[in-house]
């Protein structure tokens, strides 16, 4: 630390050493006697002590002397005289000179004309009395003497005192200044508490920091305050560049010619250097105190430098080296700090490219990686005067525009902006894609970065929605709408704890025979505020939250559960349960389920999993692994909504699916629309090259089932059977199904 110390920091110590001379030490003489004032005013007149005279001021009294005291603090010596009023007069007063006025610094000599009026020796030294002298003693070289002892004494003490007080003020300043995290606010710091150690203000002080690419304003004060965050060289000043640049390459500071350089080095940190308009005062202690405070600085700018790289860090996205969401926010709210002009607002603009999982799988993730690059170019080159444009993670942007002054912005035009900033598609790497993107945006009006973000991204979940392609802005109507949603969502989470879910079932039957074959579990939410809620009221939630993942384990667990109850009833009832695609993309899917199983100690014999097709867009290799583990432990797997998806027939053959669920939709249709009818006739075809059952859902009429009938269609599920049932009513409704005289 020592040796560390003497690098740091280099004042020039060899200046003119003027004291500060002017007025003199003061002496207070204190006694009754007329004669004894005139004697120290000859004895001590023409003395003076380290170049400064002595100024000598008369009491009469120990009670004239404490006034006196009370509003003189600076005396250095009180010669006082032990008998005046009274014979403890003298040692009273020495006594609440202590006490009362708290002076610790003024030294005492007492003096008698009676030897006999002595203080005791503990007195002496609880009351730290200088010197005791019998007057006749005190002959006119004693006297001196004894005062240039006490002075010397003085002396030390008021230095010691105002070194502890600098060392004080430097560790505060120190500890002030290790709060401030950012290299900006440290910088600035060290100006305000050098400053104050100096007793100026900060104008003129001008701090820069090495780097790489040349020094650059850290810190500035005053006239210098707009260049802070600039190239040292755009300062304009040649002579303070000069003067810096020749502190970082003589790696220590000077006296320049009209004011001081420090200069600042602490382990691996760049260094840094301040100009200081104003020289440092010549004062011994305060030099030492700098010095010492300076030390400090460069430690702390060491921490404040790894701050700054860590947030840097957290602050960048590290695919594309812009901003990332923290960046983003930070850079709003920096905007508003600066800018605080009224009129002036920011549109927020947030941007998902659509049908990005495409170019994921078909140009595999590097080339993905290039054009999620390239948009980010693309957005900055069309849109130059972003205050921000940053990249949220995935294939979510984020771009902050100044609105203009003239009013001139209206959502369509930027609406076209955008378009025209895909028009031309992205050259990657020998390859072209396409991309448009769906975005939301909100203007500021006072918010914060963050709220603002909010509402940009409330904006694009509606045009999610409603309008993929376009911008939409947002309204106070999205937020409430997602108030109400999140209130919900902390119900839910209630819900999923005090088992508010339970499963209703819904019959399959064979529609030759009319006899059920199975059940189909559907969830229901029944809250004890809302009463019961049906699927679409809150799954939407519960994915978006993910807690749709501990739910789909807690409805196979019922599931499982309610077989196992029918079961001792007589009944064997086959059960579906749904599984939304984010839970067959969890890796540790099939962890989950064998984790129920076992908590259950069942077997998957009797169970089907109902798997939407679209979990199998962008050839996701884990979902089909996360299929062929479920068939290798027994399940059932069930293509569910078929026909909806996207490439449906395509790759029915490569899934291990045990049972095709034509969508209802196509049931539906098939009453005045013939494709309808084709394409179920298609899947019972491809279902039987792949050996897979086929269920007809939505059956609601008996034109339909009769038509599914015809069509080879041999199980059915739908209304015109049974709407989904309590378990309770389920097994009445089955036994009445199942009994031999309902057949045929
Ligand atoms: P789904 O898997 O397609 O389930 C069938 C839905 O169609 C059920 O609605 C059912 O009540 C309804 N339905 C049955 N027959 C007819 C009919 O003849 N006509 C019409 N118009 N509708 C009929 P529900 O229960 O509201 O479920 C809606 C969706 O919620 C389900 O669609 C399924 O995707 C999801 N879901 C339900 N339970 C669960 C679950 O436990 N886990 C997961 N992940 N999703 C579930
Ligand atoms: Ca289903
Ligand atoms: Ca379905």
């Amino acid at each position: 630390m020592a040796n560390q110390a003497e690098a740091l920091i280099h004042i020039e110590d060899d200046r003119d050493d003027t004291r500060q001379g002017g007025s003199g030490w003061r002496i207070l003489v204190v006694d009754d006697d007329e004669q004894v004032h005139l004697a120290t005013r000859l004895a001590l007149e023409d003395m003076d002590f380290r170049g400064r005279p002595l100024t000598l001021d008369s009491c009469y009294s120990a009670w004239e002397a404490f006034d006196y005291l009370s509003n003189t603090p600076d005396i250095a010596v009180v010669l006082l005289d032990v008998v005046m009023e009274d014979e403890h007069a003298g040692l009273d007063l020495v006594r609440r000179i202590r006490e009362d006025l708290r002076n610790d610094q003024v030294r005492i000599v007492l003096r008698t004309g009676q030897p006999g009026y002595a203080p005791e020796l503990d007195v002496i030294r609880q009351y730290d009395i200088n010197d005791y002298k019998a007057k006749t003693e005190l002959t006119v070289t004693r006297l001196a003497s004894s005062i240039i002892t006490a002075l010397r004494s003085y002396e030390q003490i008021v230095a010691l005192d105002r070194h502890r007080r600098g060392l004080e003020q430097v560790i505060k300043a120190s500890a002030d200044l290790f709060s401030e995290r950012s290299l900006n606010e440290f910088s600035a710091g060290v100006l305000i508490q050098l400053a104050a150690q100096m007793g100026t203000e900060p104008e003129g002080l001008l701090c820069a920091q090495g780097t790489v690419d040349g020094p650059v304003i850290v810190a500035a004060a005053g006239r210098f305050a707009d260049h802070i965050r600039k190239p040292l060289a755009t300062l304009g000043n040649v002579e303070i560049e000069a003067a810096l640049l020749e502190a970082f390459s003589r790696r220590q500071g000077f006296k320049s010619r009209d004011g001081d350089i420090l200069y600042l080095q602490s382990g691996s940190a760049h260094p840094a250097a301040v100009y200081m308009s104003t020289p440092i005062p010549v004062d011994e202690q305060k030099r030492d105190l700098l010095r010492l405070f300076t030390i400090n600085v460069a430690l702390g700018f060491e921490t404040a430098t790894l701050f700054e790289h860590l947030r840097s860090v957290a602050f960048t996205d590290p695919l594309t080296g812009l901003p990332n969401r923290a960046g983003f926010i930070s850079a709003l709210d920096r905007d508003a700090r600066d800018h605080a002009v009224p009129g002036r607002g920011l549109v927020v603009i947030l941007l998902d490219l659509d049908q990005f999982h495409f170019i994921n799988s078909r140009l595999g993730f590097q080339v993905a990686d290039a054009v999620l690059r390239a948009v980010g170019h693309r957005l900055a080159t069309t849109f130059p005067d972003a205050v921000a444009v940053s990249r949220f993670g995935g294939d979510r942007f984020a771009l902050a525009l100044p609105v203009p002054t003239d009013g001139g912005l209206s959502l369509p035009s930027l609406e076209r902006q955008l378009e025209m900033a895909f028009e031309a598609g992205f050259d990657v790497a020998g390859r072209h894609a396409s991309l448009s993107a769906t975005s939301g945006c909100t203007i500021s009006a006072g918010d914060s970065g963050d709220q603002l973000v909010q509402q940009a991204s409330l904006a694009l979940k509606d045009a999610k929605l409603r309008a993929r392609g376009r911008l939409v802005a947002f309204n106070p109507e999205l937020e409430r709408r997602n108030n109400a949603g999140l209130a919900l969502l902390a119900e839910f989470r209630a819900a999923l704890r005090n088992r508010e879910l339970v499963l209703h079932y819904q019959p399959k039957l064979d529609l030759l025979t009319g006899r059920p074959v199975g059940v189909e579990a559907l969830v229901r939410w029944q809250s004890p505020r809302h009463g019961l809620l049906m699927p679409a009221q809150f799954l939407d939630l519960a994915e978006a939250s993910g807690l749709i993942l501990p739910m789909g384990l807690m409805v196979l667990e019922m599931a499982i559960r309610q077989r196992r109850l029918w079961r001792t009833e007589g009944l064997d009832i086959p059960v579906a349960v749904n599984v939304c695609a984010l839970q067959v993309q969890q890796a540790d899917f099939l962890h989950g389920i064998d984790g129920v199983l076992a908590a259950q100690d069942a077997t998957a014999d009797g169970l089907e999993m109902e798997i939407t097709e679209s979990v199998f867009v962008g050839d996701d290799q884990r979902a089909f692994d996360h299929i062929q583990g479920l068939r290798d432990r027994g399940f059932g797997v069930a293509l569910d909504d078929f026909g909806t998806g996207y490439s449906s027939l395509s790759y029915l053959n490569r899934l291990p699916a045990t049972t095709v669920k034509v969508d209802r939709r196509f049931i539906q249709g098939m009453n005045q629309d013939s494709k309808s009818d084709m394409l179920v006739r298609a899947i019972v075809q491809v279902a039987a090259v792949i050996d897979a059952k086929v269920v007809a859902e939505g059956v609601e009429t008996e034109e339909q089932a009769t038509r599914l009938r015809a069509l080879g269609v041999p199980v059915a599920q739908g209304f015109l059977y049974s709407h989904a049932l309590p378990a309770d009513a389920l097994a009445t409704w089955w036994l009445k199904q199942d009994a031999p005289a309902a057949r045929g």
